[in-house]
Formats: C-alpha cells, sequence, structure tokens
C-alpha cells in the first residue's frame, strides 16, 4: 500500500489538508495541486473544515474514470540539488510568523502615507520560522534534495511539476491528460486522482 500521507498539503494555514481525511466514504489527501483518493480508510477522521464539497470530489472521481487511461511511459526527471530548505538534512521544523500571520507581507502607516504589502523582516518574506528540529522536510519529503523551483517536466504534451510527477509514477499508474488538458488524470492500486498542468 502506498502512502497517502506523502499527498497531503504542508501548510501552516490551510492545516485542515496536511492529513488524509475522510469525506463521502472516500479517503482523500489533496495540497491545492494534487488530489488522490482511495476507499475509506478508518484511520482518518471525517472532515469538519474547509470547503471541499462531496460533488466536487465525485466530479474528478467520475472524470477519471470516464477517461482512457494508458500505462504512463518513463519519463526523465530534471536532475535535483541540496535543499536549501532543510541544508540538505530532510528535516526541518517550520513555525507560521506571527508578524505578518504567515502572509509573508505587513502593512504599514506612517502619519503621511499608509504602505502595503511590505516584505515581513521577521520572516524575510516567507511566511513561516525554520528551526532546527525534525520534522520530516515537505519540500524535499525527507531527502534533502530537490528539483529547482522553475523545474518542469512533459508528459503527454503538457508541464507538470517533477516533484508531483516523481510521487505518482512511483507506483505504476495508468494516466491521461483530461479533455480540457489542465489535468494529469491517474490510477494506481485503488487510488485515483488528478494532477494540475503548470500554465507554461
Ligand atoms: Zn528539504
Ligand atoms: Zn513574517
Amino acid at each position: 500500500m502506498f502512502d497517502i500521507t506523502k499527498y497531503c498539503g504542508v501548510g501552516v494555514y490551510r492545516t485542515f489538508l496536511n492529513k488524509p481525511f475522510n469525506l463521502n466514504n472516500r479517503t482523500i489527501a489533496t495540497n491545492g495541486f494534487l488530489l488522490i483518493c482511495t476507499p475509506l480508510q478508518e484511520q482518518y477522521s471525517e472532515l469538519t473544515t474547509g470547503n471541499i464539497k462531496p460533488e466536487f470530489i465525485e466530479k474528478i472521481v467520475s472524470e477519471v474514470n470516464a477517461a482512457e487511461l494508458h500505462p504512463a511511459l518513463h519519463v526523465p526527471l530534471p536532475e535535483k540539488h541540496t535543499c536549501e530548505d532543510c541544508n540538505g538534512k530532510g528535516q526541518i521544523t517550520k513555525t507560521g510568523c506571527e508578524e505578518c500571520c504567515g502572509q509573508g507581507e505587513v502593512d504599514a502607516e506612517t502619519n503621511y502615507n499608509t504602505y502595503y504589502g511590505l516584505d515581513c523582516k521577521s520572516c524575510d518574506g516567507e511566511g513561516y520560522i525554520k528551526k532546527e528540529g525534525n520534522d520530516t522536510c515537505e519540500d524535499c519529503f525527507g531527502s534533502g534534495e530537490k528539483y529547482s523551483l522553475h523545474a518542469t517536466v512533459k508528459v503527454l504534451g503538457r508541464s507538470f511539476n517533477p516533484k508531483f510527477i516523481e510521487l505518482i509514477y512511483q507506483n505504476n499508474p495508468i494516466v491521461a491528460i483530461s479533455k480540457d488538458r489542465k489535468k494529469l488524470l491517474f490510477k494506481f492500486d485503488d487510488a485515483i486522482g488528478v494532477l494540475c498542468a503548470m500554465e507554461t
């Protein structure tokens, strides 16, 4: 069985996406770019926050079920480099920045003007504060290396984030591009999912 927790979100603020949840008799993990669902796994709890509607999930599932999926071909992934978030350690603890509430920017007022969108000095505009710690680094999935920020990989004529293609392709999926050409549709084991294409 694959590890569904790898498909979760990692935000400091939309924390309800940071673990799989149950909705409509399915277990779901999503990070906003990628959504995967499996038959109900009872160890996870029913979604009670956020605004993910069961209809939205069912629409995705029927789109994937209706598509003609084919075994994924090998795609050459770009080179990785040392993860600068955790300095290659694979572990780091991040806490939300209190000054900017995780926005990375702040507004300020003087007697003359109001300024919007200034870089937060507490977190250097990152929105979080990094400390040595033993949480798995979400940027590199604990491996200590990652793809460059703008790295893309072409799959079936569309561009995707190689980090997510690597994750999905580990499981020998069957895949197709959606009719609107905006998503990769995939299935493996008892999992069904979609991955959004990048704009380029
Ligand atoms: Zn890392
Ligand atoms: Zn900040």
